[in-house]
């Protein structure tokens, strides 16, 4: 099968047999791949998603793993990892290869240009092809941040090889975006390129922003080097927050095994190293039990799971004290305003 992938894949692929996936996710976990596929240019990923469905084989299209959890027992079948990453600039048009790196490569190099658009996206692990799944989204700038803003706002086409094998260019609207939504979830088509329309706009101002936005977030969220995650576990409930009653039925620190609720996040579950998706499982459903025994709202999850998992770890949480020296965003905001 290994020659068979080789052939049809052609220049531009590595194919691989029985590769761990869990480098490649920012969650660190997940078994092996029977079969993986690098692919390098948009014209790879093109002929590698073309030959696994002409071979009738099951796969799985991977970005920078950002927004998924692979099971313990891996992937039976091809996973492609999707590191075609080539930007070209025409005007304020900037077209990027499905698998570029949104930031730093992306974002700096629009932010370079004094193009502005994207800089509201920095520090979000997530290629191209998965900020359009997605919708990438993130609040417009400081001091206001009256408004999410999507990356919808700033698409002008995308180049597809869509579920029926055909190339075709799509305006914004094919997408039908949402808030996390996008045809993608429901339709296998693949992203090749995507070309968004961006504006001149003053140099120090994005750079303010991105400055601004990079504070924000490491004041919220876990640093991703240390602590591995997949950001948001549970989807948004309007008004009200999924991280704010996790925190309230007093489940920061809850974890099993090596994966444990972020005292600094309650809605992000991070890896301590030894976690796996048996444990993160055994969290997720211990969470969503308490918070739904105890406030009455069901979480839902907002990730995808791929792959083939174990039983879930079994047995009690027990709960991590919370670091020394931890600082809030919202307990530093009350001693600001006291
Ligand atoms: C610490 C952290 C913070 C985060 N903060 C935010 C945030 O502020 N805002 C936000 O919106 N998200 C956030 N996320 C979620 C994540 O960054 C996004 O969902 C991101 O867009 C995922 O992109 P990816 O390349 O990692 O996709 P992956 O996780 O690799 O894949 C996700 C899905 O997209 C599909 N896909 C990937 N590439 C393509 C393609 N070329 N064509 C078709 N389908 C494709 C995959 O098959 C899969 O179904 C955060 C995640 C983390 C870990």
């Amino acid at each position: 099968m290994k020659q068979t992938l080789e052939r049809l894949t052609g220049k531009g692929s590595v194919v691989k047999e029985n590769i761990r996936l869990a480098p490649y996710t920012t969650m660190k976990v997940g078994g092996e791949a029977d079969y993986f596929v690098e692919v390098k240019t948009s014209v790879a990923l093109e002929r590698a998603v073309k030959a696994v469905r002409e071979l009738n084989l099951p796969y799985f299209l991977l970005g920078h793993g950002a927004n998924i959890v692979i099971g313990d027992m891996g992937f039976r079948g091809v996973v492609i990892r999707n590191i075609a990453d080539l930007v070209s600039f025409n005007e304020n048009l900037v077209t990027a290869e499905s698998g570029a790196t949104m930031y730093p490569d992306l974002i700096e190099l629009t932010a370079v240009q004094s193009l502005s658009g994207l800089e509201h996206y920095v520090g979000i692990p997530s290629t191209v092809g998965g900020a359009l799944w997605q919708n990438l989204h993130f609040l417009s700038p400081a001091p206001a941040r009256e408004r999410t803003m999507f990356i919808e706002e700033v698409l002008e086409y995308a180049d597809l090889l869509t579920e029926e094998n055909k190339t075709e260019r799509v305006g914004v609207d094919y997408f039908e975006f949402g808030y996390d939504q996008s045809i993608l979830h429901h339709r296998d088509d693949i992203v090749l390129s995507a070309t968004f329309r961006l504006a001149k706009a003053d140099h120090a101002r994005i750079q303010r922003i991105m400055k601004e936005n990079l504070a924000w977030r490491a004041l919220r969220h876990p640093n991703l080097k240390t602590e591995p995650s997949v950001g948001s576990i549970f989807k948004k409930i309007q008004g009200i927050g999924a991280g704010r009653l996790i925190d309230e039925c007093g489940l920061k620190g809850a974890s099993y095994g090596g994966m444990t609720v972020s005292h600094r996040h309650a809605n992000i579950i991070v890896n301590l190293g030894n976690g796996t998706a048996a444990d993160l499982q055994a969290l997720v459903k211990y969470v969503q039990q308490e918070v739904a025994a105890q406030t009455g709202y069901h979480l839902e999850t907002e990730i995808e799971f791929v792959g083939s998992f174990c039983t879930p770890t079994n047995g009690a949480p027990v709960f991590l004290p919370r670091p020394e020296g931890l600082v809030t965003a919202e307990e530093l905001a009350t001693h600001q305003s006291s």
